[in-house]
């Protein structure tokens, strides 16, 4: 066997596109997945090819190149093309090297850096700020006894304070002839959010047994 006829076989790749080159004696033909570079698309990733051609332009001419690439997504597969290109160069003609590396590193070293990973709540995105919502709580913390007709949170939605615990007592005290300012103070309700809760809700049921008498 020749040196000429000797099988150069060299691999390149980027983020998870991996490319397989094989080289041989031939007339300058280079193809990828069995397209010529002249038909290559898209135009980028032809281009991204071509420049390390511009390296081999003394021995391309005399070789045939066969690339398999498979894996992520067009310019990675050019990218991962470009370093098993530059690699080959490198193997047939050693004086190449420097050439490449002065030009541009990438041509022979893999770019290790990959996707980064999504996080979960981040929809898709790697880095979004996280987006929290206590929504859900409110939704789901409703504490509802049938016959009373009471529908009180369990916790308060603007302070968070547990009250629904404190709604039948409140109830009590107002049947028992309390104001329903003395009541929700004597419960420790102060602040505006958790009483309109309580009364909003005592004046609901006011109303439906106005009904029920009737
Ligand atoms: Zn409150």
């Amino acid at each position: 066997m020749t040196k000429k006829s000797k099988i150069i076989q060299t691999s390149g790749t980027r983020k998870t596109a991996v490319a397989r080159l094989s080289l041989k004696a031939g007339t300058g033909n280079i193809r990828i997945n069995s397209v010529l570079l002249e038909n290559y698309a898209p135009e980028m990733a032809k281009q991204k090819i071509e420049e390390v051609c511009i390296f081999g332009s003394h021995i391309l001419p005399t070789c045939d190149i066969d690339i398999r690439v498979h894996g992520g997504g067009v310019i990675a597969q050019a990218d991962a093309a470009k370093i098993a290109i530059g690699k080959a160069l490198v193997e047939k003609d050693e004086k190449v090297k420097e050439k490449i590396l002065a030009y541009d590193r990438q041509m022979l070293v893999a770019d290790t850096r990959f996707k980064e990973t999504a996080k979960p709540n981040c929809h898709g995105a790697a880095r979004a700020k996280r987006q929290k919502s206590y929504r859900w709580v409110y939704q789901i913390t409703w504490l509802i006894i049938w016959g009373k007709k009471m529908i009180i949170p369990i916790r308060c939605y603007s302070c968070g304070k547990p009250v629904a615990h404190l709604y039948e007592e409140y109830l009590e005290k107002v049947k028992s002839g309390k104001s329903k300012k003395q009541a929700l103070d004597e419960l420790g309700l102060e602040r505006y959010c958790c009483r309109a809760l309580f009364l909003g809700n005592i004046d609901a049921i006011d109303v439906t047994g106005k009904f029920k008498k009737f």
